[in-house]
């Protein structure tokens, strides 16, 4: 391609309001244009990267049986009402009418489409396993679209759901699914790791994984053990419990409630400066709302509580901390002096508490006041035990002891078992062998394509530009004659060029009257993997060839550069 007449407006500086490096560079590259937030045009170079990511993502799923398909954008809600996913999807649904009053979702995903599709045409054993995928546009109108293309309100992605007449035969599929991504994210120069993950409102029955690629401006949190294979999310991960309960000492045992004068103490470090006591001496007590209904969350003090484990165990689609007026309408205190002592609200209580023989130190329900030799169990009880705590630095692995490490991902793919949810409401049922009637076993899997051009930026940069691992690079050669007025330059660029062309190598000519400057910079910041600069010395016939991630400078003659370049290119 001639870059004379390509759109690629290139900007000098770094546009304002933009955080993430990939955003940055998306659009001083000239990849891709903002129209409103969270939606974006892909410019010509932006769009055919993100072919090749869809031609990898394709490949690889036809590699494992998957058919491609296309289902509409237009969902009419009453399947989102029969899934029972209406309500819980929320806001982020983005719904219209049509002329006649009837509402429509703009898809989100598709397992209610899908799943209505082949529960229509699919009757029997015969025709199963399945599995169909698309690529496709999707609709969601996120509660901070942000970071360019990680967070979009319009993004792609590749969805696949599978049919299977039993769960061996989701096992045998999800593994299959498992691989291909694995395949699909190496092929694409990722730096990923895959994690155990929570179900969210996609929701099912079974084992779920996310892929995560690392990089500092990742919304997850991954958790893995520095020894064995255990990684998971953040919101998932569980960890070996820390060190024994402290023995009650003889005075202690013997000990009773005591209250304690505690003026303008509300925090667990105020409350640990004040007494001298650690922080895990305290039991901290947090009010939530879920669905509507207060309830009680109580924690170690050194403890933060993961949403997720707490929203999982109260089965309800949102959880919010109380403000003041319910805190004060629950408690009879404000924030701060809140304990479990004769609340009347349920108590869900973490198994570390429960695990502390030693009483520990507890708000009062009293401004000013807190208890101490607090019994779980004996001065309160709980409604529900579990773990509900947010695991943290200097815990270890639950299989193997060892420390457990955490990095910042981006969710670049996501892989659920789900089993009947879907198959079960919307009817996509089966007859076996013995003519008997059996809902299908579903499985669904996604990938941000999008988002994984974004993350492969995130990974692939340096201060001049983007570095683009080979097999997503928009071209593999950057031909640069340095002037276009010289025409010993143009006469072995334009060689080079139709050579290269001949050979099957993708290449991009800067044919642009443009001062050499500009021409690197922009070179530089698009980041073609293989440069050729054809400068002062073409007379003699000689070039000047750099690979992008590489300082070296090799001077060649023209014959040699075109093998170095075929040679790097089949590599
Ligand atoms: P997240 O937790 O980041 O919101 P999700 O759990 O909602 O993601 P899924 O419903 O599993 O995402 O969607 C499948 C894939 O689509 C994700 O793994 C991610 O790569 C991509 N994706 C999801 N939301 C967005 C978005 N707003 N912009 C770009 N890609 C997205
Ligand atoms: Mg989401």
């Amino acid at each position: 391609m001639r870059q004379n007449t390509l759109l690629m407006p290139t900007l000098r500086d770094t546009p304002s309001d933009t955080e993430a490096i990939s955003h940055q560079l998306l659009l001083r590259v000239g990849l891709i244009r903002q129209l409103a937030a969270g939606v974006y045009s892909y410019l010509p170079m932006g769009w055919r990267v993100l072919r090749k990511i869809e031609n990898i993502v394709r490949q690889e799923m036809e590699r494992t049986g998957a058919q491609e398909l296309h289902l509409p954008v237009m969902q009419p809600t009453e399947l989102w009402h029969e899934s029972g996913r209406y309500a819980d999807y929320g806001p982020e649904l983005i719904r219209l009418d049509d002329r006649h009053g009837r509402e429509f979702a703009l898809g989100p995903t598709h397992e209610e489409v899908i799943t209505s599709l082949v529960a229509n045409d699919v009757k029997s054993y015969r025709k199963l396993p399945v599995n169909l995928f698309q690529i496709q546009t999707k609709f969601r109108d996120e509660r901070r679209p942000r970071y360019g293309l990680l967070r979009g309100r319009e993004f792609l992605m590749k969805d696949a759901y599978s049919f299977d007449i039993d769960w061996a035969g989701l096992d045998v599929t999800y593994k299959a699914m498992f691989e291909a991504y694995h395949q699909i994210f190496s092929r694409c120069g990722l730096r990923f790791t895959a994690v155990e993950a929570d179900a969210g409102t996609i929701g099912g029955e079974g084992e779920t994984h996310e892929f995560m690629a690392l990089a500092d401006v990742g919304e997850d949190t991954v958790v893995t053990c520095s020894s064995c294979q255990y990684s998971a999310n953040l919101e998932k991960a569980i960890s070996g419990s820390g060190p024994a309960s402290d023995e009650l000492t003889p005075g202690e045992r013997s000990a009773s409630v005591e209250k304690l004068h505690t003026p303008h103490t509300k925090t667990v470090a105020e409350l640990v400066t004040l007494l001298g006591v650690q922080a895990k001496d305290i039991f901290k007590t947090l009010i939530y709302v879920a669905d509507g209904d207060p309830i009680a969350v109580v924690m170690r003090g050194d403890h933060n509580v993961n949403e997720t484990k707490l929203l999982n165990e109260l089965a309800v689609t949102t959880l919010e901390l109380a403000d003041d007026v319910t805190v004060m309408r629950v408690s009879g205190t404000p924030h701060g002096y809140v304990g479990p002592v004769g609340l009347t609200i349920p108590i869900y209580m973490d198994d570390e508490v429960a695990k502390r023989v030693r009483g520990g130190i507890v708000g009062a329900n009293e401004e000013n006041y807190h208890l101490r030799y607090v019994v779980p169990g004996v001065h309160f009880s709980a409604y529900r035990q579990g773990d509900y705590r947010e695991v943290q630095a200097g815990d270890v692995c639950l299989h193997c002891g060892a420390p457990l490490q955490f990095d910042r991902g981006i969710e670049v793919g996501h892989v659920f078992k789900l089993g009947t949810k879907y198959s079960e409401k919307l009817g996509a049922k089966y007859l076996d062998v013995q003519g008997k009637e059996q809902p299908m076993i579903m499985g669904c899997y996604g990938i941000g394509i999008s988002r994984l051009l974004a993350a492969v930026i995130e990974q692939n940069n340096d201060d001049h530009g983007i570095v683009w691992p080979k097999q997503l690079a928009p071209f593999q050669v950057h031909i640069i004659p340095v002037s276009v007025k010289d025409s010993a330059q143009v006469a072995i660029a334009e060689q080079l060029y139709k050579q290269m062309l001949t050979a099957g190598i993708e290449v991009l000519l800067d044919d642009r009257d443009e001062r050499a400057g500009v021409k690197f910079k922009d070179s530089d910041l698009l980041g073609i993997p293989m440069r050729i600069v054809v400068g002062k010395d073409a007379v003699n016939g000689i070039v000047e060839f750099k690979e992008r991630h590489d300082e070296e400078r090799l001077t060649l003659d023209q014959e040699t550069v075109l093998a170095k370049v075929l040679a790097l290119a089949q590599r």
